[in-house]
């Protein structure tokens, strides 16, 4: 007898809660992955993600169907999941066995694997996204409906649904508490690594059991499901150093290792490698959350001097588990404010709001650091925390724009893209949310810039056309002076923008709009 292992967001081999139970429940196991149509056939192709000869937008404009239907669209995340499966393929195979990969609904896709190898059981992780909880019942019914079972496991979070909760044993909704009882909850054991041990326990391709169907049960190789035949196309994923799969997690961790101790001191600077860059492999799972949260903790414990940065470090783990909780317990956070009054606000909208938001999001505001972060975004998929903050609090505060068309343009864009702390620190940067920022306090976008970024190399990185300008110019050129300007070469409004709105303006404006939908 065989267990099928469903690999969702757990892209690794190591540290695995479902590919470890399912070891420990059967002598030998199966691992599949399923590109899910549902997911990848809406993707509209990130901005600027490589140079490519075809793109979906120009094959639609030539009225052509053979460009159309030969036109690929580019997705770092896409390529970021496929190399991480050759990487797994790779080593299942050097261990005898080899990874299932498939192409389309999992409903179907999974039960007839199952059938096909004539497994007992399916093991997976569990996801707290609302439509993945819909997908794993539907997959759930299917296997029943032909006596299998789905067997689902803790392994994305550390706490998860109804594991941290008040006295009273309801949801938090504010996260000091909840991070204090988070911390009082903690044993080794939960972060204790779920062992894997694969030798001999791979059913082997080629001499596989045949199952149901009467065919032979070996996958095949992951190169018969090129990349392009899932209609996407190589990004510039390898150019930017983003090493996906669990080998890329591994030597991202070390890196990070040696920076740990100075976290919370550089944390706040986006010109500075501060951060992890570890979102990614936290999202796909090349990475578990215990050996990060371990790397954290042994380190408050064991390394005095990084101690104050592990800490910091590990809240913002917490901070994860705890936009899990909230999306688990507030599933309508989806699409509407936490705080349900908000969800009256009068947003701009029509011409004049698609006009903003498009000068959003092409870096067309006029302000650098807005205007830098987003360029950074469309590069290379992530963007420093700081920044998202700032932009977020840009599109929603200074240009009154719907928090919602922010959230669902990140959600195309983020190579980390992850609903539960996407929505989070839009709502949070919105003041819709729980525990955010207060509505009445808004970012300045100038000071932001001046505090986070002040020598403005960020900003000259991203946007060169400002490079020549000084340290006080460079975070609002429109009070430069004509020397200054003319010292740095920059025409403003030719060679960039005047900014599309006055600070001091749009937040009184976005004071009084907040305030009316408080009163209703
Ligand atoms: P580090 O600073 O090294 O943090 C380590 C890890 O902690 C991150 O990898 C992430 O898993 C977690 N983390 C850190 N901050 C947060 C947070 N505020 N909420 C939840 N988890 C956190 N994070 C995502 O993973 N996916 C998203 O789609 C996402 N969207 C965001 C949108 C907005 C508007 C804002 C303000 C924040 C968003 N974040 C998101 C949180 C945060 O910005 C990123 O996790 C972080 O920038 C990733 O870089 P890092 O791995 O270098 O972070």
């Amino acid at each position: 007898p065989a267990a099928l292992v469903w690999l969702r967001r757990d892209l690794r081999l190591a540290d695995h809660a479902a590919l470890s139970a399912a070891l420990d429940d059967f002598p030998k196991v199966h691992l599949a992955f399923v590109f899910d149509r549902d997911i990848l056939d809406p993707l509209p192709g990130q901005e600027e993600a490589g140079p490519l000869a075809e793109t979906p937008a120009a094959a639609q404009a030539s009225g052509d169907p053979g460009r159309v239907a030969g036109a690929m669209r580019r997705d770092r995340r896409v390529e970021f999941i496929w190399r991480s499966l050759a990487e797994l393929d790779a080593r299942l195979r050097e261990l005898g066995g080899g990874l299932h990969v498939l192409h389309g609904r999992p409903a179907e896709a999974i039960p007839a694997l199952a059938a096909r190898l004539g497994v007992a059981a399916v093991y997976a992780n569990h996801d707290y996204e609302p439509a993945a909880v819909a997908r794993d019942e539907a997959v759930r019914a299917a296997l029943a409906r032909d006596g299998r079972e789905l067997r689902t496991f803790k392994d994305q979070a550390v706490f998860e649904r109804g594991e941290v909760l008040t006295g009273q044993g309801k949801p938090f909704s504010v996260f000091t508490p909840y991070r204090n009882a988070w911390m009082k909850r903690l044993v080794d054991a939960d972060l204790a690594e779920r062992p894997v041990r694969l030798g001999g326990r791979l059913a082997p391709p080629g001499s596989a059991g045949t199952g149901e169907g009467g065919r032979t049960a070996s996958p095949p190789a992951l190169g018969l499901l090129p990349l392009e035949s899932l209609g996407f196309s190589v990004t510039n994923l390898s150019e930017l150093g983003i090493e996906p799969g669990e080998s890329g997690a591994r030597r991202a961790l070390a890196d990070f290792a040696d920076r740990i101790g100075r976290y919370r001191d550089t944390r706040d600077y986006p010109a500075v490698r501060g951060p992890s860059y570890l979102s990614v492999h936290l999202r796909f799972g090349t990475l578990s959350i215990r050996a990060a949260a371990r790397l954290a903790l042994q380190t408050m414990r064991g390394d005095p001097a990084a101690a104050e940065g592990a800490s910091t470090w590990l809240n913002e783990l917490i901070w994860r588990d705890f936009y899990f909780h909230i999306l688990h317990h507030h599933p309508q956070v989806v699409d509407h404010a936490f705080r349900p009054e908000y969800d009256a606000i009068r947003w701009v909208d029509g011409a004049e709001g698609d006009a903003l938001f498009e000068a959003w999001r092409e870096g067309r505001t006029g302000y650098p650091i807005v205007d830098a972060a987003i360029m950074q975004i469309r590069r290379s998929g992530y963007m420093h925390n700081r920044l998202r903050m700032i932009v977020a609090s840009f599109l929603v505060k200074d240009l009154g724009i719907d928090w919602r068309r922010g959230e669902r343009w990140f959600a195309e864009q983020l190579n980390d893209y992850d609903l539960a702390a996407n929505n989070g620190g839009w709502q949070w940067a919105a003041s819709t949310g729980c525990d955010a920022q207060p509505w009445f306090r808004i970012f300045n976008p100038v000071t932001q810039s001046q505090k986070f970024d002040p020598q403005g190399k960020f900003i000259r990185r991203y946007l060169p056309q400002l490079a020549g300008l000084s340290e006080e110019a460079i975070h609002a050129p429109w009070m430069a002076s004509p020397a200054e300007l003319e010292r740095a070469g920059l025409r403003l409004g030719v060679d960039y923008p005047m900014p599309i709105v006055d600070h001091a303006v749009a937040r009184e404006t976005t004071l009084k709009r907040f305030a009316a939908a408080r009163s209703t």
